[in-house]
């Protein structure tokens, strides 16, 4: 299995001054002395030639040398990246929830090497915070140690055959701005996720979805970089253990990795999702396009959702329950007219929002802190609330539902040094 394989791996070409090393299971970075200087290629390996020299690589001992990491950074180690500078930071501004909060050291990495050397750094048994767009955090307090925030850029089409299209990202982008680019480019899929906040690495953590869509329905695969020993591995979708905002990385591999690029297999014929929700009615007439449908998802998410620059929020606090078949019907027995929606394994899903508004909390207002009017499932922060005080709130709802419904709600914010 690719997956087991480590990451990175180096070799050198036997009678010559070209070296290499090998980041993934489709990647591999050479670098060649010409003179004095250092030339230095990227190779995606995703066509026959470029996967037979990896092969080869990987293989052929009488062409290339297996070299160890020490001696291969002897050779090139000066074109390495070094760590940058970490420095003292803010938090509030790099997370939507606005709460205060600094990190003693904060670094940007825009790539696997910067990545590597960030982690290089730090000083054994330091804190590791990995920040994409803060937009789905509650940050208790200071962080006392390094928080990685990981800017890795690009979007790269690696194939195509007129129909599908195989597109890699770096975990730095923007994830909005990333899905307009599919619909502006005609690639179906992903037009139901338009104007989620956060970074394109940070999707792959909960499974990001709405309006029926989820990227485990056109996610390829995710290479990350292992927080023990910078090694690289890709995870296929199946690898990656994707539930309802749910993945291997908050599970069993739980803080041992940062993602970096995140691969999508996009339609140009992918069928339209309009049942969910309000869709349908945000649409103009028929026929439509993906271009449409991101626009209506826009348009209610802007009438419904408050904007975290305007007012401070990490979407929704609480995931929505989910129960067997046997606990919804004796549910739905006390309340029939509970939004409920049937899943594929029999279990039966609610809505949170529904519960906490009928609970009485919708609106809920505590001056710096409250429960959005038009969205009882977002906790927000009207201004100078602290995170104890949003975390109160959310325990206050919590019990509440609980005594009213039998039914106990998880958070979907990740808390940050709870
Ligand atoms: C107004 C609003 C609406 C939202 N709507 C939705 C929605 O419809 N559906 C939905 O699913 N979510 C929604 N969210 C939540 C959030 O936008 C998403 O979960 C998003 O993917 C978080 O991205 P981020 O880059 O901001 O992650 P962050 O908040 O920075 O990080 C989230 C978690 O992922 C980890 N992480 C981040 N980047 C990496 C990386 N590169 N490698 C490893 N770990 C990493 C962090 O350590 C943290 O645990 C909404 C949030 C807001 C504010």
């Amino acid at each position: 299995m690719e997956g087991a394989i480590q990451y990175p791996q180096f070799r050198k070409l036997r009678g010559g001054d070209v070296w290499y090393r090998i980041e993934g299971p489709a990647r591999w970075t050479e670098f060649q002395r010409i003179g004095t200087r250092w030339v230095r290629h990227d190779v995606v390996a995703v066509q026959h030639p470029e996967r037979m020299t990896l092969h080869d690589l990987r293989h052929d001992g009488e062409r290339y040398a297996e070299v160890d990491r020490t001696e291969w950074a002897e050779a090139v180690g000066e074109e390495l990246p070094g760590a940058a500078k970490p420095v003292e930071a803010d938090l509030a501004g790099r997370t939507t929830f606005g709460v205060p909060a600094r990190a003693t050291h904060l670094i940007e990495a825009d790539s696997d090497d910067a990545v590597r050397a960030a982690l290089a750094w730090r000083p054994a048994g330091m804190p590791l915070l990995v920040l994409g767009g803060g937009s789905n955090m509650l940050v208790h307090a200071d962080w006392p140690g390094l928080v990685l925030a990981v800017t890795v850029p690009g979007v790269a089409v690696v194939a195509d055959d007129g129909r599908y299209v195989e597109v890699v990202v770096g975990a730095g982008e923007p994830w909005h701005d990333f899905v307009m680019h599919t619909v502006e480019a005609g690639w179906g899929g992903l037009e139901n996720l338009a104007l989620i906040p956060g970074r394109v690495g940070a999707a792959p953590m909960q499974n990001i979805g709405a309006y029926g869509v989820e990227i485990k329905d056109r996610c390829l695969w995710v290479e990350a970089v292992a927080i023990a020993d910078g090694g690289l591995r890709r995870f296929s979708a199946a690898e990656c253990g994707f539930g309802y905002r749910e993945s291997v990385f908050k599970g069993a591999e739980r803080d041992r990795w940062v993602i970096t690029r995140v691969a999508f297999r996009l339609d140009r014929q992918a069928p339209l999702r309009t049942d969910y929700g309000a869709i349908q009615s945000e649409l103009p007439e028929g026929p439509w396009t993906a271009r449409d449908v991101a626009e209506a998802v826009i348009r209610i998410r802007q009438s419904k959702l408050p904007d975290p620059a305007i007012l401070g929020n990490a979407g929704s606090f609480f995931k929505n329950p989910v129960l067997s078949a046997e606990a919804y019907a004796r549910f739905a027995q006390e309340h029939p007219d509970a939004p409920h929606y049937p899943q594929p394994d029999g279990t039966v899903k609610l809505a949170a929002g529904w519960l906490i508004d009928r609970a009485g909390w919708k609106g809920h207002d505590r001056g710096t802190h409250g429960v959005h009017a038009q969205q009882a499932l977002v906790l927000v922060n009207k201004g100078g609330a602290t995170a104890g005080q949003i975390w109160q709130l959310a325990q206050d709802i919590r019990r509440d539902v609980l005594s009213q419904y039998q039914i106990s709600l998880e958070p979907e914010v990740n808390q940050i040094g709870l």
